[in-house]
């Protein structure tokens, strides 16, 4: 059945699925997800659902089988192609849980190619639960109409991170000491790019010219107020965004 501008409706369901569509694919679906499509949203067989699966884009899907604890879906055709973001990557130390969820599910929605945990000395957190985090990403490209997921990387320590940094892709520090307004240090600046939040204690000395040190590095202030790590977070990727990323055109 092939789409139209009003077929599949706005409110048919959407699901990330993580294996490769194609036509003509069956997919079981189960746990969670079957519960949602069976029981929160009662589609029946013949109904419509919208799957992505972060590689190949969206496809609809029609329900094509509905069991105790499961159903099957038969996808048909490609509805759009996975979306792109602008080159940025955002690199944060973990914080507590709840905070840093609230981190990964925005830096999603506002559009970061890759979210890369970074260990500080003051970090409080040393495991990042990879999982739920993934679950948040998935969950907020979902309900924003998404068809791409940001790359969540393991943690790295920052000297490893430092070491090992990719020359040219800029990364804008964000120094709560102080350092050039993101907006004017980003303007137009749409080439590869990076942005690093530390934790809730902030970086220590020996932290900051270590980043400071690195060529690629543009120490950068969010203004004269001090902002929790997950404001500043949200605030340095929507700065980027309007400045640098693809929010003007
Ligand atoms: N406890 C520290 C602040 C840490 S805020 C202090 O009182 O100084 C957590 C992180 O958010 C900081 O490491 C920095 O990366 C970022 N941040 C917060 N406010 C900022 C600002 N006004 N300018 C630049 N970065 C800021």
């Amino acid at each position: 059945m092939t789409a139209t501008p009003a077929w599949p409706p706005r409110s048919t369901p959407r699901l990330f699925v993580d294996d490769t569509l194609a036509e003509g694919r069956e997919l079981l679906i189960a746990g969670g997800q079957a519960h949602y499509l069976a029981t929160v949203m009662r589609c029946k067989i013949g109904d419509p659902v919208r799957v992505f699966d972060d590689r190949t884009g969206e496809w609809l899907a029609l329900v094509s089988g509905l069991g105790k604890r499961d159903l099957t879906l038969g996808v048909s055709n490609r509805l759009r192609p996975r979306d792109a973001v602008p080159d940025l990557w955002l690199c944060f130390a973990p914080i507590k849980k709840g905070r840093i969820d609230l981190i990964a599910e925005k830096a999603c929605e506002l559009g970061a190619a890759v979210l890369q945990p970074v260990v500080t000395r003051r970090t409080i957190i040393d495991k990042v639960k990879t999982e739920r985090l993934r679950a948040n990403l998935i969950e907020a490209a979902e309900q924003c109409d998404r068809t791409a997921l940001p790359e969540l990387r393991d943690s790295v320590a920052l000297a490893r991170l430092l070491k090992d940094w990719p020359a040219g892709r800029r990364l804008y520090f964000a120094d709560e000491l102080g350092g050039e307004p993101l907006a004017e240090a980003c303007r137009g600046q749409s080439g590869p790019s990076a942005i690093l939040i530390g934790p809730e204690g902030g970086f220590d000395d020996e932290e900051r010219s270590a980043i400071r040190a690195l060529a690629d590095a543009v120490p950068v202030t969010l203004g004269p107020r001090i902002l929790r790590a997950e404001t500043a977070a949200i605030a340095a990727l929507s700065v980027w965004m309007a400045e640098a990323g693809d929010w003007g055109h």
